[in-house]
């Protein structure tokens, strides 16, 4: 049988992720956390999971909802702006998407954001009227535009969108910006913000069926444990019953401590899982709140 079998066939999860890109090396970083493995060869695009009946399809991110409206895959990991496009793009004809955004993945951020010349005078999205904006996000824009009663051309284009007002082809551009450097280099300046974007998990609109359904389950639960885990830490430490009001109002981002009476002291041994950076001078300010014996230990796995 080929390992690229009918939706209908399959009872193995089959996801898809960007072959080579922004977003490749920490989607697999991510599958990995969630205890995937797979052996994967350079021109191979469909890597055979080895630990879980979980396949990868490795392809170009702009594929991925499509996939995963025709069944070929069942989840895959995208930028919201590629899933957020076809969505526009299926709301313009008419159409339902089939596909979803079920969680975001904290890695991949960037913003889709209008960007114009340094030397052009920018009073506001009013003067956007008339100008021609070009864009590889054309659905967002138009949407964005008519939701302000806003006239413009939209020039699509599907690469080097940041060159377009230097070969004189449009006057604004409409790009994703991360740290700006690339904006910088074309001496464009960001002005608006059209969408907050990161990685996102995605998968059908309709929910799944069979023994497909409980390996998407498992492996959301797995997602969101490695998500909750990143910057979180184990924070240990001792501290009078009396002190303990200040210690706990430096630990805002704790879940509720577990408290434990040291036998025969007035002193509690606190258990704190931290959702924020524990830095030096945060264990400081413990240390001068009361707290004593401080211990930071890293998070190897959370199941909740
Ligand atoms: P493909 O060959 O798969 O079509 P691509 O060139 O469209 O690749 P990349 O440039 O690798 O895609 O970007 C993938 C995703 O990374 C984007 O869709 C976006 O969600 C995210 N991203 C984060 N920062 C940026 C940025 N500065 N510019 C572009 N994309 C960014
Ligand atoms: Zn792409």
């Amino acid at each position: 049988m080929s390992p690229i079998a009918a939706p209908a066939a399959r009872d193995r999860l089959r996801i898809a992720i960007q072959k080579s890109g922004r977003l490749s090396d920490p989607a697999r970083e991510l599958l990995r956390a969630c205890g995937l493995d797979w052996r994967e060869s350079r021109d191979r695009l469909f890597c055979f999971g080895e630990t879980l009946p979980v396949d990868l399809l490795l392809v170009r991110d702009d594929d991925i909802p499509g996939l995963i409206a025709e069944g070929v895959c069942d989840l895959g990991i995208v930028g919201r702006n590629v899933l957020a496009e076809q969505r526009a793009e299926c709301a313009a004809q008419d159409r339902a998407p089939p596909f979803r955004e079920l969680v975001a993945l904290g890695f991949g951020q960037c913003r889709l954001m209008l960007a114009v010349p340094e030397e052009r005078a920018w009073t506001g999205v009013a003067s956007l009227a008339g100008l021609r904006i070009a864009t590889s996000y054309p659905r967002l824009l138009e949407r964005w535009l008519a939701e302000r009663s806003l006239v413009a051309t939209i020039v699509n284009l599907s690469g080097s969108v940041e060159i377009a007002p230097r070969l004189g082809q449009a006057e604004v551009v409409c790009d994703l910006v991360s740290s700006g450097a690339t904006l910088a280099a074309n001496h464009l300046r960001p002005v608006e913000t059209l969408l907050e974007c990161e990685a996102v998990l995605a998968g059908p609109a309709a929910e799944f069926q069979g023994p497909r359904a409980e390996l998407a389950e498992l492996l959301r639960r797995r997602i969101d444990g490695v998500l909750r885990i990143r910057d979180s830490k184990l924070l240990l430490c001792q501290a009078a019953r009396a002190a303990l009001p200040g210690v706990l109002r430096l630990l805002p981002d704790a879940e509720a401590p577990t408290l434990t009476p040291i036998d025969g002291s007035d002193q509690l041994a606190v258990q704190a899982l931290c959702h924020g950076a524990i830095t030096w001078q945060r264990l400081e300010e413990l240390k001068r709140a009361g707290a004593s014996r401080l211990l930071v230990l890293p998070i190897e796995r959370m199941l909740a």
